[in-house]
């Protein structure tokens, strides 16, 4: 079956009628497989503000119990929103059931975070006072997201959002809208079941940049979590800022795996194909830098050289597919730009950009290598000291994921140390992609110093409030002031 039949399918069965001047091409076959109408930003924002108004007086536990009828439904609807994922963003099947595993699990996370949201009591300096921390609500929430994780990074800030007591519209990436449709048709069914929940709650706003910018732009909305590349946060980070808006930023990432003699080659070989070639590269904690022993270079090299070239590479609805398509022509572009002639395409579906990983021998770290080209490239420099393999993983100006590979006690405490890698993520004996999401995500510099999923994240959602209860009859003011008039 084609794409663009098997998306009809899947629009048909969740009874999705979408029409519009937005159109969608799978990069299966590069061909058109729907379209959609673009939202209208003011609106959207005018109804989250209403939505606001009431959805932040509903008690927290209720305010969860959306959220875990919205896990029900995609416990049910995971095999064909997962199909939706692969025919728009062309990762293979299993990635993508693992996308939609990854909203499951973050819905369950948020209904328990929905008797959690707790603040602190502080011993006050003044007699007969009693000090505390609440946290509130924060206001209408803005996602912005990637093709990437077309579905996951919306559910992320989503249930976070919902349970800490805010209304969410969604701009999803221009290149996936139909996953986001698909979505969408579940939470109309959720909000039915739900019941009572306020209008405009949940909100998809489709379109591309200029949609974007409008609801960045407006000071309505309380939070801007945008996540894409690093020139797309270095334009919303200060356009939020100019209006005093609070911005999560999640950007590019330019990982590393650093493997000291002591590794387990075997392990440390399966874990970089999946974190190299996986997502045809295309994942923000993609493995881009392999800084690697000078002792066990020329060994592990040929080893993934063996791999990469065994890795089938094609149509991502195949089983024995491990490498699917790029997302279209510029990702090819950027591909060849870096390799030239080199660069292995691979016919397998026609109208498709497939491409065979690679695996560049580099001597420094030049202004490509810097850089993140969303592709399956992995550059590979050798180290001599742990410190100069330590001091390359933190050369380059993103600072999202990294790991190393050892069984050297003290090698892979130092890479966690403060004086070790600088990245959000540090990861040892597995790659730097594939996170869970009981943690917080993101990382540092132009990674955009964003958190998102696990952990205490769920506090960018909402506004801290500093109480000072004073329940005695005297006024003793703070630090010892006095101040009165005398009588
Ligand atoms: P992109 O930056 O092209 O687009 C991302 C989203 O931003 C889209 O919805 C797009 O319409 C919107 N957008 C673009 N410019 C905008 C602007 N000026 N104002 C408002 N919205 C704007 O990214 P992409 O190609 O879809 O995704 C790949 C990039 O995303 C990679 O750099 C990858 O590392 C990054 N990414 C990061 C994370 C993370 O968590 N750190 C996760 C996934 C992807």
């Amino acid at each position: 079956m084609s794409p663009a039949e098997e998306a009809a399918g899947i629009l048909a069965l969740a009874r999705i009628d979408c029409g519009g001047s937005l159109v969608t091409c799978s990069p299966i076959d590069g061909k058109p497989i729907g379209r959609v109408t673009v939202g209208d930003p003011d609106r959207a924002a005018a109804r989250a503000v209403a939505a606001f108004e009431k959805w932040r007086t509903v008690p927290a536990p209720r305010r969860g119990e959306l959220v875990r009828l919205l896990g029900e439904w995609l416990r049910e609807f995971k095999p064909l929103l997962a199909k939706m994922v692969t025919l728009e963003s062309g990762k293979i099947l299993q990635e993508s059931l693992g996308e939609v595993q990854e909203m499951i699990d973050i819905c369950d996370f948020a209904v328990g975070l929905s008797r959690q949201l707790y603040g602190l009591t502080i011993a006050s300096e003044r007699p007969n006072h009693r000090m505390m921390e609440q946290w509130h609500p924060l206001g209408p929430v803005v996602v912005i997201s990637a093709f990437n994780f077309p579905v996951a990074v919306w559910a992320w800030n989503t249930t976070l959002a919902l349970v800490c007591g805010n209304p969410v519209i969604w701009k999803p990436s221009e290149k996936t809208p139909l996953s986001a449709e698909c979505v969408m048709a579940g939470v109309r069914r959720v909000l039915e079941r739900f019941g009572d929940a306020p209008d405009g709650l949940i909100q998809l706003v489709q379109g591309e940049r200029d949609i974007g910018e409008a609801l960045v732009d407006d000071s309505r909305i309380a939070l801007v979590s945008a996540t894409g590349s690093t020139a797309m946060g270095r334009l919303v980070g200060p356009r939020v800022a100019k209006r005093f808006g609070r911005v999560l930023l999640e950007l590019g990432g330019n990982n590393a795996t650093i493997v000291c003699p002591s590794a387990d080659l075997e392990l440390a070989t399966r874990a970089i194909l999946f974190s190299a070639a996986g997502t045809a590269g295309q994942r923000c904690t993609t493995l881009r830098r392999l800084i690697v022993h000078e002792s066990i270079a020329d060994d592990l090299v040929a080893r993934l050289r063996a791999l990469f070239a065994q890795a089938t590479v094609g149509d991502p609805r195949q089983p024995d597919t491990l490498i699917g398509p790029l997302i279209d022509e510029a990702a090819f572009d950027a591909m060849k730009s870096i390799l030239g002639d080199k660069v292995e395409r691979v016919e397998a579906v026609d109208g498709g950009f497939y491409v065979r990983p690679a695996i560049l021998e580099v001597s420094g770290q030049d202004s490509n290598v810097l850089k993140e080209t969303f592709a399956p490239i992995l550059y590979v420099l050798r180290y001599a000291s742990i410190e100069q393999a330590i001091a390359l993983n933190n050369e380059v100006p993103q600072g999202l994921s990294s790991s190393i590979f050892t069984n050297d006690l003290k090698k892979s405490e130092l890479f966690l140390s403060a004086a070790g890698s600088d990245c959000g993520i540090a990861n040892v004996n597995i790659g730097p992609s594939g996170a869970e999401i009981g943690g917080a995500f993101g990382g540092e510099k132009e990674t955009g110093g964003g958190r998102e999923s696990g952990s205490d994240s769920w506090r960018a959602y909402m506004r801290r409030q500093t109480n000072t209860i004073n329940y005695g009859s005297d006024l003793p003011l703070a630090q010892g002031i006095r101040f009165d008039v005398a009588p």
